[in-house]
């Protein structure tokens, strides 16, 4: 289980960063994922702001908006993010989050588990 953690920044003041809240979702667990959805669209709020000051625009998707019946379209603009996310911060992205299906369970720890890792990075990279 991966820590909460204060940072300091602008937009970061605001609030910690749940790191729990994105690990904590089991799998099936609809509610659990709502939990998920919520902290994970904050914290691309903060990363698309965070790069914004920095004159780096990338496009922004509603994230907290998903169907968890129908991840599908999410899934892939969630990803695009990342990609956007870790090229404009020259983070190693070597993992496609679309490789992984969500229906199948130990697909779906493993996403979770690299995922928290990405924001993990993004975090240490935009308060570097
Ligand atoms: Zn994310």
């Amino acid at each position: 289980m991966v820590a909460s953690t204060n940072i300091t920044g602008s937009y970061l003041d605001q609030g910690s960063f749940n790191y729990d809240d994105l690990t904590s979702v089991r799998f099936g667990d609809v509610e659990g994922l709502h939990v998920f959805l919520f902290e994970n669209g904050r914290q691309h709020q903060v990363f698309y702001e965070q790069l914004a000051d920095r004159n780096i625009l990338i496009t922004k998707y509603p994230l907290y908006d998903a169907d968890p019946s129908n991840l599908d379209d999410w899934l892939f603009v969630h990803n695009d993010e990342h990609q956007r996310i870790a090229s404009e911060l020259n983070l190693p992205n070597p993992f496609n989050l679309l490789d992984s299906d969500w229906n199948v369970e130990d697909d779906f720890y493993n996403w979770m588990s690299i995922h928290v890792t990405m924001h993990q990075q993004i975090e240490e990279a935009l308060t570097a």
